[in-house]
């Protein structure tokens, strides 16, 4: 863990140039350093890229809400623009960790029960990174793993800006990370709903997609079949009650929308 270098980059040209071997960009550390601590992780160089000024932020326009890599989770909770824009965004911005945890944030990590990558799921959001645009349907590829090359940074996530939306989440009662969290959005074109902590990656929910496009109330839940096939099963919650809470939180969802 201590056998590493750290390096700040004050601009996204020099943190990817510095990002080479087994370098990686450290933001707020809250997953990466405990990962590293546990022999979890092992890097040679660590690049901050905290002090990068134009990777923080929140933009926001008629059609879409961007928020910058290294914006907190504080940040986003509070921010007008989000609560006006994207209300439920701000709520699961909220609803994350506690306040010190509250003060970083990244979507790199994909962790199976994080809350940010379902919304970046149900809202459609494109990835910006120092590389290219990335769709999140392309983004989560499986536990801990993402789209992302060695030294390709995050610059900012665009999010859809939907007609309504609505987080629900049952929470770890000593983490807060998702035990099952379902992220609901009536977006112009399509509703989507994303599913986070119930399996070994963020997915999207065919069944319950469908059953909402139908008819986007939470009556249209109630004949659903959830599959707990593919679903967790562990020392919080077996995968026959995670399916059955995935139905639950689905319906608090469409009723808070
Ligand atoms: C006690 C505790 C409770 C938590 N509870 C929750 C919860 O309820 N819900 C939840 O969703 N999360 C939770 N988290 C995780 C939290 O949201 C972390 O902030 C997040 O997972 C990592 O963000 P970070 O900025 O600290 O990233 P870091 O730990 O610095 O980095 C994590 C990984 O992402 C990579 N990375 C970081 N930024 C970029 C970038 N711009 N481009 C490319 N790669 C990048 C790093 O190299 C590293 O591999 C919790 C964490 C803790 C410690």
């Amino acid at each position: 863990m201590k056998n590493f270098n750290f390096k700040s980059a004050t601009n996204t040209k020099e943190a990817t140039k510095l990002a080479t071997g087994r370098a990686t960009f450290l933001a707020g550390g809250m997953s990466l350093l405990p990962a590293m601590k546990l022999r979890l992780a092992a890097y040679s160089d660590l690049i901050n890229i905290k002090k990068i000024k134009s990777l923080s932020g929140i933009k926001v326009s008629s059609k879409s809400l961007r928020i910058g890599a290294t914006t907190t989770h504080a940040e986003v909770s509070s921010s007008k623009e989000v609560g006006k824009s994207i209300p439920s965004l701000a709520v699961l911005a909220d609803g994350i960790g506690d306040p010190q945890v509250r003060n970083s944030g990244s979507i790199a990590n994909n962790d199976p029960a994080a809350d940010y990558p379902s919304a970046c799921l149900a809202l459609n959001a494109t990835i910006h990174t120092s590389k290219r645009k990335i769709l999140a349907d392309k983004f989560f590829t499986g536990m801990f793993e993402t789209e992302l090359k060695k030294g390709e940074l995050i610059e900012s996530i665009e999010f859809e800006v939907p007609e309504k939306s609505a987080y629900a989440k049952f929470p770890n009662p000593a983490s807060r990370y998702a035990v099952v969290g379902v992220y609901v959005a009536k977006l112009k074109k399509e509703v989507r709903v994303a599913v986070t902590g119930a399996g070994s990656c963020v997915f999207r929910s065919k069944e319950l997609e469908n059953a909402l496009s139908e008819n986007f109330s939470p009556s249209a839940i109630d004949n659903i079949n959830i599959s707990n096939k593919n679903l967790n099963s562990d020392i919080h919650a077996s995968a026959e009650y995670r399916s059955h809470i995935i139905k639950v939180m689905a319906r608090k969802a469409v009723s808070s929308c």
